[in-house]
């Protein structure tokens, strides 16, 4: 591929995404008094106070709100709610595969009742159902595997409002009135690595955690009352990934002083747009997503017409553009971009031109 066409940085993974080189960087510079350190000294409890007191000013909450982290990342986080969120009954709004798996933990899990799903096919956004006996209603901000974004709204005074944002938190915009539970892994617009989780927590999350602590049994490693009282003192309940958690502190401060969440909710929409654009004016492309309104900033899905997409895949991965297949259980013929606030625009554009360039010798 000629070299013009090759982005400076070649990572469009949609997590774990693009770690900026000068996180990296600082990290190599802490490292002698940070990495192999105990997880219980000041160094790493400075860096967890760092991260709390961050992402509280990055998203603006609310007196009374708290942030929680633990270990094991958003899978394990779902776990955790079916113990402390879930009282007996959730509402999950489904359209992918991540929205699913939390809703299968919940209809395996036997001390809670079936869940009511408000379901929609993949590429699609699922219409309001009113939450009815639930006392959790399951959102998605961004479903990664389709690269459709749901707006993050209260229905009404009652349930809690659970939002997996995974790939939207740090990327895209919220109201934190509008959710109880705003929880996510740090790999994906936090540019770090996996097997953390985060939870911005409301005032009766923090409530209804309390309440289940002390009414259900639950496995220590699972137990949020028992990882807030943790993430309180700066720590976690077991050892963490250090150099997980100084990335991500180095992010949350870095989008700081950009401008916070606006400025990298506008980074990522410019990047999607460059690609939403390039899809709809060539021929043999289109995006997955039909209404754009719907269409992620975070996660572009784009569907290709009589050219393989495995290929093209393949074929920019030899030439160092990486992990640019669609979701492995969607199907399709689709190649899929994360698009963070980590991605340059102008690698984006650089991006497109390597697309035609693949796409035209095919
Ligand atoms: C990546 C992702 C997950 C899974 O995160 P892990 O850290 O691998 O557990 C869950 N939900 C969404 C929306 C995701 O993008």
């Amino acid at each position: 591929m000629p070299p013009e066409l090759v982005p400076a940085d070649g990572r469009f993974g949609s997590g774990p995404s693009l770690i900026r080189p000068g996180a990296v960087a600082a990290l190599a510079a802490a490292a002698p008094g940070y990495l192999g350190t105990s997880h219980r000294g000041e160094g790493a409890r400075g860096v967890v106070r760092r991260i709390r007191t961050g992402l509280a000013s990055l998203y603006g909450l609310p007196d009374g709100y708290e942030v929680a982290l633990g270990n094991g990342g958003t899978s394990v986080f779902w776990d955790a709610a079916t113990f402390g969120l879930i009282e007996e009954k959730s509402l999950h709004y489904v359209c992918g595969a991540f929205s699913q798996r939390f809703a299968d933990l919940v209809a395996a899990a036997p001390h809670l009742a079936e869940p009511a799903i408000a379901g929609a096919p993949p590429g699609s956004r699922p219409g309001f159902v009113p939450p009815g006996d639930a006392d959790a209603v399951a959102l998605i901000h961004n479903e990664t595997s389709t690269g459709v974004w749901i707006p993050v709204a209260r229905p009404e005074k009652g349930p809690l409002v659970l939002v997996d944002a995974t790939s939207a938190a740090g990327a895209m915009e919220v109201d934190p009135t509008a959710f109880d539970a705003y929880y996510f892994s740090p790999q994906k617009a936090f540019g770090s690595e996996g097997g953390l989780w985060l939870a911005l927590l409301s005032p009766a999350a923090v409530e209804r955690i309390g309440r289940m602590a002390a009414r259900r049994w639950t496995p220590a490693s699972l137990d949020l009352a028992v990882a807030l009282e943790e993430s309180r003192r700066g720590q976690t309940l077991n050892t963490p990934a250090l150099a997980t958690l100084f990335l991500l502190a180095d992010q949350i401060e870095w989008l700081l002083a950009h401008g916070g969440l606006l400025w990298a909710a506008e980074r990522c929409r410019t990047s999607s747009a460059i690609l939403y654009e390039w899809a709809e004016r060539t021929p043999r492309a289109a995006p997955f997503v039909a209404d754009p309104g719907h269409r992620s900033p975070t996660v572009v899905t784009i569907d290709l017409v009589g050219v393989d997409a495995p290929t093209v895949s393949a074929v920019l991965g030899a030439n160092g553009i990486l992990d640019t297949g669609g979701y492995r259980t969607m199907g399709g013929n689709t190649l899929r971009f994360g698009v963070f606030p980590n991605v340059d625009p102008a690698d984006v554009e650089r991006l497109t031109g390597a697309l035609d360039y693949v796409i035209d010798r095919l």
